[in-house]
């Protein structure tokens, strides 16, 4: 990859990112468009993919049974890449997909019709595609039905985005959120006030969405959200950042006292009881505090402070409040949280697997692979639009996570 097109792909994940929809889970508002996909043209497989650092994943998908395959071979990944609608009428007869693994092997995919997922400032995210498992043929007015399709599948996202409101646990979104914390650090650095914020991540979701499946995982965010509201005051600000991550404003607060309604919400959320049709569950989340000082020039840096003390309290074992310390954060190196593409190399440089990096820091990184099978305990990590190279050993890994220390 040249610079320009890593740069590109930097900037075309960073407004994935913006969308935070990686990973949730399947939501009638885009079912219904592949479905209707589906009907409407009268093929057996219609997708809502987004294209991530290392992988294809399906928002939404109807005849298809992985929720996500590697980048690869992907025909989806070749509509982002080139930024227009594909065309395949008959892929055994095309010689850039004859053999493709996924027209060779499962789900024989014959015919493909793609058009991408195009963002207001013009960055194709995914696609909406129909797919068949014999040849067909497309016509003009077909890919621009197919167009209006995914204009509605953008549209849907894009009102997430401006939603000022959360709906499933009734926080500011993470966009109205970002505005109040501008809104009111500004009010306390003109009047001198204080101003905490804090910031917390359910612990290992994953788990209770693996274990009781995501509508149960939603109930918890709702009543977790709840909890925190009940220990509030009005004066104080709920968000919702991401997935299962919340962050709470507290103006006219200082340190000391966001620490102990940090510990608050923590018991509270202990304490719930979550009630599911194989008995009542329990969770954990881990906090992270910061206060307004000199030192904090910008709400960006308020909320990075928060989210490296969350960090440490995730590393610290989880289910506690850590607040931010300047010392200890150099110690351990912040961890950013970030969305890159990344290469998995090893073999001498011979073997060579995508991943998608979600953290990093000077010490460590996380990684999200397709499977980690077939990854050596050490390796090295090469983030191409960063120039990035560093050689990395295992920590701890899950399925699809690696977690890797830099030796
Ligand atoms: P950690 O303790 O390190 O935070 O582990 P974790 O499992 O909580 O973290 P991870 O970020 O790996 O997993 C978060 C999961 O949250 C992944 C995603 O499927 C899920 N998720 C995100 N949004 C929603 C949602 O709206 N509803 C449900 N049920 N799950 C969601
Ligand atoms: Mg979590
Ligand atoms: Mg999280």
């Amino acid at each position: 990859m040249n610079s320009a097109v890593q740069i590109q792909e930097q900037t075309r994940l960073a407004s994935l990112d913006r969308y935070d929809i990686l990973d949730t889970p399947a939501e009638e508002a885009f079912d219904r468009i592949t479905r209707l996909t589906r009907r409407f043209f009268d093929v057996p497989m219609s997708t809502v993919t987004l294209i991530d650092g290392h992988r294809q994943w399906f928002k939404s998908r109807q005849g298809v049974s992985a929720c996500e395959t590697p980048k690869g071979p992907a025909f989806c990944s070749v509509v982002v890449r080139e930024a227009r609608p594909l065309i395949v009428p008959d892929a055994t007869a095309d010689e850039r997909f004859a053999d493709n693994a996924f027209v060779t092997g499962d789900p024989h995919i014959r015919f493909y019709a793609g058009v991408p997922l195009r963002t207001p400032e013009g960055h194709s995210i995914g696609t909406l595609c129909a797919m068949d498992t014999k040849p067909r043929a497309f016509t003009a007015d077909q890919t621009d039905t197919l167009t209006d399709l995914a204009r509605i599948v953008m549209s849907e996202l894009e009102l997430r985005v401006l939603a000022m409101t959360d709906g499933l646990t009734g926080a500011l979104s993470r966009r109205a959120f970002r505005d109040e914390l501008s809104r009111t650090f500004a009010l306390a650095l003109r009047h001198r006030h204080e101003l905490s914020c804090i910031m917390l991540d359910v612990d290992r979701f994953k788990v209770v969405n693996d274990e009781h499946g995501h509508p149960v995982g939603d109930l918890v965010l709702a009543a977790a959200a709840a909890a925190c509201r009940e220990e509030l005051r009005k004066s104080d600000v709920l968000g919702r950042l991401g997935g299962e991550e919340f962050a709470v404003l507290l103006p006219h607060t200082g340190l000391a006292s966001a620490l102990k309604v940090a510990e608050k919400l923590r018991s509270a959320i202990a304490r719930l009881e979550i009630p599911t049709p194989r008995g009542s569950i329990k969770v954990t989340a881990s906090f992270g505090i910061t206060a307004l000082d000199g030192s904090v020039g910008s709400p960006d840096t308020l909320l990075k402070h928060a989210d490296a003390a969350l960090y440490l309290a995730k590393d610290d074992g989880r289910n506690r409040c850590v607040e931010w310390r300047p010392a200890t954060i150099a110690q351990q190196g912040i961890r950013r949280r970030v969305l890159k593409a990344g290469q998995i190399s090893f073999n001498g440089g011979r073997s060579a697997i995508d991943c998608t990096v979600r953290s990093l820091s000077e010490e460590s990184a996380s990684l999200k692979i397709v499977t980690s099978a077939g990854i050596p305990e050490t390796f090295k990590l090469l983030i191409e639009s960063d120039g990035f190279s560093r050689l990395c050993r295992i920590e701890a890994k899950a399925d699809r996570d690696l977690e890797v220390a830099f030796v």
